[in-house]
């Protein structure tokens, strides 16, 4: 058989091809409406590619971006990738410190920035002296008033460039992607994705037993481009032709529904905390989700009232997924099957809940403390391991392997794998709450609190304990403002073990949440640290 190296500049030359008139949909930072598309993306794609080449940027160098889902970043996913350099995504969210640490660690020349954030890059530009040049993502006449180095917009750096830009032949591991996991402890740690990992990624991710995606898709990608590699949306809207609707700043659930609406949206991503806030909006504002068929929700676990919500009003299928920087994301995903179809709605819902099984290419196991492997009964559980050809063999200019003499990565979770092949996160090791030597699952907790209808969102976090070492410690946000802790904890009498129950409920207004959108439990056990010792 032939040899095949192609970079992913070719799944834009091929949506320009064959998709040229889907649409790409984004709401501008103005909050209107504007429409690109496939066509459109590819031919810009080219021009930034040729001008980043002219400028000198060279095959695997990172091309930083604090950017926006826009088709400008679309533009950029191919064009920075296809010339050969790195699209060096970054999360802008985190805390100015890390920002600095990732420039500076990817040794980025150039940074595309939106408007909106250039004053947190001028705040930080004299401990960033690799940058030489800032491009803001906006035409020359919005160009805002700048501090930062050779600011030029990106319509301008673009003008000359060549449409019918040929993208480079690179070698079969040449990097495409880099992207920092948010690092709770330590710094941030850089996840390099090839060219050959992200089109396999690509083709496993929107296969039927992926995500199961097609051409006849419109898409809200809510989860930021900079997640991941926007979990593959970008390159599996271009390979299958997918309607593509990005939604800016715009998250709120007024506009995330405006464009649900409008846009005829068949499908949703991104992670529950988001999720929350769009049915708080439709349930307030007595909004049917009408054309939607599904979301596709990961990050952190999706729990069975979301999942029970979305079905019973809205008539949405939940699809959870599970993955990780460093696995792409895609490796788990809990797809509708018809036997799920033939079962009593509860059952469905709390099959739901697990992460699901791995997608081809994917293998899984779980070990105990001593690495050796548990049986896969759904009830043993230990440490999550995954192996396969889009799974992070070495973090970026670290100086050894991440993975085991087998290949296997340890991910962090701690998990369970039924006879069926689902699987089931118990918790993050390091959120574990352990009591009196047994362990308690904080994602149980929290999965059965939220079922009770005046709680709007959980967290179970472990706190020491002078008798146990620790003890869950249930956080909620009331909703309607309701507070009976005594109504709580009966409701959870039949649903948890007697020894599981927490010894304290406390109401808060919000919950603290991190860059990716999770719920910071790190900050809370901080917060919480003495609440039982007292
Ligand atoms: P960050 O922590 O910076 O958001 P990742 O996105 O790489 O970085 O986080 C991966 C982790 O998120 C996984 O190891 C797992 O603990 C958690 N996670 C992802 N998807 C799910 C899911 N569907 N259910 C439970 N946990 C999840």
């Amino acid at each position: 058989m032939q040899k095949w190296t192609k970079n992913v500049g070719s799944l834009i030359s091929y949506a320009e091809r064959i998709f040229p008139d889907v649409e790409i949909v984004t709401r501008n930072l103005s909050g209107e409406i504007t429409k690109s598309n496939y066509g459109e993306v590819a031919k810009r794609a080219k021009k930034l590619g040729s001008s980043l080449e002219k400028y000198g940027i060279k095959h695997g160098q990172n091309v930083g971006s604090l950017a926006l889902n826009t088709y400008r970043n679309m533009e950029m996913y191919f064009g920075i990738s296809g010339m050969g350099a790195v699209m060096h995504t970054i999360n802008f969210r985190l805390h100015p410190e890390q920002i600095v640490y990732i420039i500076n660690h990817a040794e980025n020349r150039i940074i595309f920035v939106e408007t909106v954030f250039a004053p947190l890059l001028e705040a930080i530009q004299d401990n960033c002296p690799t940058v030489e040049q800032y491009i803001l993502l906006c035409s020359a006449e919005e160009m805002p008033e700048t501090k930062l180095k050779n600011a030029i917009s990106y319509e301008e750096f673009i003008k000359d460039g060549d449409e019918k830009y040929e993208w480079p032949e690179l070698g079969e591991d040449a990097p495409c992607g880099l992207c920092y996991t948010s690092g709770t402890t330590g710094n941030p740690k850089g996840v390099l994705y090839s060219h050959k990992s992200t089109l396999l990624h690509t083709w496993a991710g929107s296969s039927a037993n992926g995500m199961g995606l097609s051409a006849d898709d419109s898409i809200l990608m809510v989860v930021p481009m900079f997640h991941v590699m926007g979990w593959g949306l970008p390159y599996i809207g271009a390979m299958n032709g997918i309607k593509l609707v990005l939604p800016g700043m715009g998250m709120d659930g007024a506009a995330l529904v405006e464009l649900i609406q409008k846009e005829d949206v068949t499908l949703a991503f991104g992670v529950p905390t988001i999720w929350l806030g769009l049915l708080g909006y439709c349930e307030e504002n007595n909004i049917k989700l009408d054309n939607v068929k599904q979301t596709i929700i990961g990050g952190s676990a999706v729990p069975y009232a979301m999942i029970k919500e979305f079905d019973e009003k809205h008539d949405v299928n939940v699809v959870q997924g599970w993955g990780m920087t460093e696995t792409s994301p895609l490796a788990t995903a809990t797809l509708r099957t018809p036997a799920m179809d033939k079962m009593p709605k509860e059952e469905r819902y709390k099959l739901q809940t697990k992460q699901g099984k791995p997608i081809y290419g994917i293998e899984l196991k779980i070990v105990d403390d001593d690495g050796n492997r548990l049986p896969e009964d759904g009830e043993a559980f230990g440490k999550l391991l995954v192996r396969g050809p889009w799974v992070n063999k070495r973090y970026y200019k670290h100086d050894e392997d991440a993975i085991d003499a087998d290949g296997w990565f340890d991910t962090g979770d701690i998990s369970s794998i039924d006879p069926e092949g689902y699987m089931t996160i118990v918790d993050r090791a390091k959120d574990v709450i352990k009591s009196g030597g047994e362990w308690i699952s904080s994602v149980d907790l929290e999965n059965a609190a939220q079922s009770h209808p005046d709680i709007m969102q959980a967290s179970v976090i472990g706190v020491a304990h002078p008798k146990w070492d620790e003890r869950p410690l249930l956080l909620v946000v009331p909703a309607n403002d309701k507070k009976d802790k005594e109504s709580i904890y009966s409701f959870l009498e039949d649903k948890i073990a007697k020894w599981w129950k927490p010894d304290d409920i406390v109401f808060v207004e919000e919950l603290p949440i991190g860059a990716t959108g999770k719920v910071l439990k790190i900050e809370l056990r901080e917060q919480y640290k003495d609440h039982l010792m007292k």
